[in-house]
This record gives C-alpha cells, sequence and structure tokens, in this order.
C-alpha cells in the first residue's frame, strides 16, 4: 500500500513538473498548470465513478481494471467483499443446517416476537400445532391456538413456572407438553412436545400398581381375620402357635397398611382437578389428631401441644387433609423418643394459613430431605418398619398439597428436631362472611 502511495505521489509531482516545463515553453504556468491538475482530477473522478459503479452493483464480480493507487483500492475492498460473502456463505450454512436440525426435531418449535408474533416456526409445529408456513407468519400465537391454559402459559411471565398440558391440533388424543422460554431481546421460543407415550406408560404404571393393591386386599384381610381368629381360639394345640400367629397377623396388618396407602396415593394421582371448594373445620381436625397422637404415644409420654386459630378454615376434601396432617403428625410420635415434645400450629399471616408440627426427634441430616417425599424413601429402614410405618407417609403429604399448589416444607437439624409445614395461600382460606353464610344457610 505504502508503495502505491509513493508512486501516485510521483506520478502528481510528474505532472506538475511537466505542466511547469510546458508553461514555460508556452508562457502560460497558470493554464498549464490547471489544465494539467484538470486532468490529473478527471482521472481520479473517472477511477471513483468505476468504484461507485462497481459497489452499487454488490461488488459482485470482478473489481474495475486500473492500476497504483486506485489498483490497490479495488485490490483491497475486492478482499474484504470476498471475505464478507465467504462469511456470508457460512452463516448461511449455519443456518441452513440449524433449520434443518429443527425440521427434523419431533418437538415444535416456534419463535415469537415481543407481541406473540410469530416469527418463525419448524415443520413439527404445522403437524402439532396446525400451523401454515403462508399465512399464520406474523399472526399471533394465542390468535391460532385456542386454549385456556394457553394463553395463561404465554402472559406468565415466570420462564420457569412449567408447562402446559394440552391436546394436539390434530384431535386424535395426543397430548402435548408446552413452554415458553424467553431469549434474546424480548425473543420467546415455544416448544411443544408429543407426550402421549410418556402419559399412557405413567397411566399404565398407576393402573398397574392400583390394580394389584385392590387384589390384595382381600387376600390380606382373609390371613390377618384367620391369624386374629386362631389367637382368640381357645385351644392349647394352637395356643403353642401364639407368637408366629401374632407376627402373621402384623404382617398381615402392615402389608394392609401399605396397600390402603397405595390405593390412597394412586386416588390422589388420578384427581388432578383442584379440591372442591369445600368449608374444612380444621381446628376440631386437629383436635380429634392430636388425640390419636396421645394413644399413638402410649406409654412413651410425650408431651402434644396443639397451638391452634379456632376460627381458621379452609377449603378442601376433608379426608386427604386430615390423611396429610395426620401422617405429619404420626410420623413426629414415631420417630421422637420418649419424653420428646411434639406441637401442632395451625395459624394465619399474611401469606395464608399454615399448618406445622415441630418435634424434638432425632432430625433428619440435609442430604436425605430432597428424597423424603419419594415414595418409599426411607432414612433409617429398621427404624421406619419398627415403629410401623409404610414408607409412602411423607409421599401422600406431597400429593395432597399438590392439589393445593404448594410443597411439603421440611425444616431439620440432626439431633435438635424437625419442622414439617404445610402452607395454603390465602386464596384457600374461608373468610368470616362466607362461614356466616354457609351457617345461615344450614
Ligand atoms: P415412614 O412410613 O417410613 O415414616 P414417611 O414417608 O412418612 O415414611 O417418611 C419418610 C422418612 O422420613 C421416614 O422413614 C423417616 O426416616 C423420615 N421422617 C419422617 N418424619 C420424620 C420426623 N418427624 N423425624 C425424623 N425423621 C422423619
Amino acid at each position: 500500500m505504502g508503495k502505491a502511495w509513493s508512486s501516485e505521489a510521483w506520478r502528481l509531482i510528474v505532472a506538475v513538473v511537466i505542466g511547469c516545463i510546458a508553461g514555460q515553453l508556452l508562457g502560460a504556468i497558470a493554464w498549464t498548470l490547471l489544465f494539467t491538475i484538470s486532468f490529473y482530477l478527471g482521472i481520479q473522478l473517472y477511477h471513483l465513478r468505476a468504484m461507485v459503479l462497481w459497489l452499487s452493483a454488490g461488488g459482485r464480480g470482478e473489481p474495475p481494471d486500473a492500476r497504483g493507487l486506485w489498483g490497490e483500492v479495488f485490490h483491497q475492498l475486492y478482499r474484504v467483499q470476498q471475505r464478507h460473502l465467504k462469511r456470508q456463505r457460512k452463516l448461511g450454512q449455519v443456518v441452513n443446517r440449524f433449520q434443518e436440525a429443527t425440521s427434523a426435531m419431533p418437538d415444535a418449535t416456534v419463535v415469537l416476537g415481543a407481541h406473540n408474533e410469530i416469527q418463525w416456526f419448524n415443520e413439527a409445529a404445522r403437524g402439532l400445532l396446525g400451523l401454515h408456513p403462508a399465512k399464520d407468519r406474523g399472526q399471533r400465537i394465542d390468535n391460532l391456538v385456542r386454549h385456556p391454559g394457553f394463553a395463561a402459559l404465554l402472559n406468565g411471565g415466570d420462564p420457569s413456572s412449567g408447562s402446559l398440558l394440552m391436546p394436539a391440533d390434530s384431535n386424535d388424543g395426543t397430548t402435548l407438553s408446552v413452554r415458553v422460554i424467553p431469549y434474546g431481546n424480548e425473543q420467546r421460543l415455544l416448544i411443544a412436545r408429543d407426550v402421549s407415550h410418556q402419559l399412557r406408560l405413567e397411566q399404565m404404571r398407576r393402573d398397574f400398581v392400583a390394580n394389584v393393591s385392590h387384589e390384595l386386599r382381600t387376600p390380606l384381610t382373609v390371613v390377618s381375620g384367620c391369624a386374629e381368629t386362631m389367637m382368640d381360639a381357645d385351644d392349647p394345640c394352637i395356643r403353642e402357635w401364639g407368637r408366629p400367629l401374632r407376627l402373621v397377623q402384623q404382617q398381615a396388618n402392615r402389608m394392609q397398611q401399605i396397600v390402603e396407602d397405595l390405593l390412597l396415593l394412586s386416588r390422589l394421582e388420578t384427581d388432578r382437578s383442584a379440591p372442591p371448594r369445600d368449608p374444612v373445620v380444621v381446628p376440631a381436625m386437629l383436635a380429634a389428631i392430636r388425640e390419636d397422637a396421645e394413644l399413638l404415644s402410649g406409654e412413651r409420654n410425650h408431651q402434644i401441644r396443639l397451638e391452634c386459630d379456632p376460627a381458621l378454615r379452609i377449603y378442601g376434601v376433608e379426608k386427604q387433609l386430615h390423611s396429610a396432617f395426620s401422617n405429619l403428625v404420626s410420623n413426629a410420635v414415631r420417630y421422637t423418643p420418649a419424653n420428646g415434645s411434639i406441637t401442632m400450629r395451625w395459624y394465619l399471616d399474611v401469606r395464608g394459613a399454615h399448618f406445622e408440627v415441630t418435634d424434638t426427634g432425632p432430625g433428619i441430616a440435609e442430604e436425605h430431605i430432597p428424597r423424603l417425599t419419594e415414595r418409599f424413601y426411607r432414612v433409617d429402614v429398621g427404624r421406619s418398619r419398627e415403629s410401623g410405618g409404610t414408607g409412602l407417609g411423607l409421599a401422600i403429604v406431597k400429593h395432597v398439597l399438590t392439589r393445593y399448589g404448594t410443597p411439603l416444607r421440611i425444616q431439620s437439624q440432626v439431633g435438635k428436631g424437625s419442622t414439617f409445614a404445610c402452607d395454603f395461600g390465602k386464596e384457600w382460606i374461608v373468610s368470616h362472611d362466607s362461614s356466616m353464610t354457609a351457617r345461615e344457610a344450614s
């Protein structure tokens, strides 16, 4: 480049010198200089015009023919242009590969703009969501996909709020799991996956567990009943078999309890609807649970306290709430050593109603806490069985609370005790007015 500049400068100097000499000879230096510089400028303008024409044609093809500085300028521009084209080709290939990959994806993928308008979608979105490439680009997706939960999912805001299950456009029993993920500049990616097979498998598993549990119910009742009758019989021959018979009855009872818990769990899993809005008199229920806990504690002499807001009621299914609360209280009694204390609290605060069971038991190490609500997960299997546990209690609590849209809160410290808490949002609380109305109506 430096060489081109110096030769251009030399060219200009030589032109000016020749212009001066010619001017000297002709006796009109000013005119010859003007002519020389105009001629030089004309050449520059000619090249500039060639460059503008070449660039306005997109810089495609060979650059205009030129030597010296202009040749160098064209050469550099040509190189930049080639690099740019190469990068564009590469980017094009990447985009093509991305589009091929997303087209091959079985999940429907839709790119949405800030106002939920469709910017792009893949092949699967045509079949699963019924979108048409020709007419649906640029349309708002909530005008095309009509489902009560869909608009709520789009306007939900929180990206981690999970997914929505809804039927596919094909109406052939296909169920989609739809998620919306924000990215980039106010853009969102909508992904819809066909989960029909997964749901069918889950249903099969649930049916299998429910059927097996149901089938086991009668034989277990018979075994337990026979063992009990034999133990009651006043026959010296049978009395010799007292211990094995007691064991048979104990184990049959334990299995009956497991079967009952499994059936309750499968009922809770099958019924995904929100609990009906029947007012539940929780204070009376807790008083009864406390009495049961005293009985369960027996000679272990636990101090069982109940701190309760007597006017606080919530909507729900009494049986299910009873199941959840009594499971938490019976766990506290079973795992807290003799003379320990257990406190049940039922109270209201700005966030809603809360039930808490605090015990002075052995506590639970942190690594176990996230897994406690899994079926048959026990920290200490021997202790759980010894105390008559089925390993399903907290799974039941979790499923009951899922219907209220709330998780089971567990706080525990090894050696100090544990607190299990259920939080019910304000929408579940029976207001004073409505309980008055209910009382007046009755
Ligand atoms: P289980 O019938 O074995 O008690 P749960 O599902 O009710 O089954 O509880 C799961 C496990 O959680 C128990 O096996 C026990 O290890 C632990 N656990 C539950 N409640 C308590 C508690 N109050 N104190 C200490 N450990 C507890």
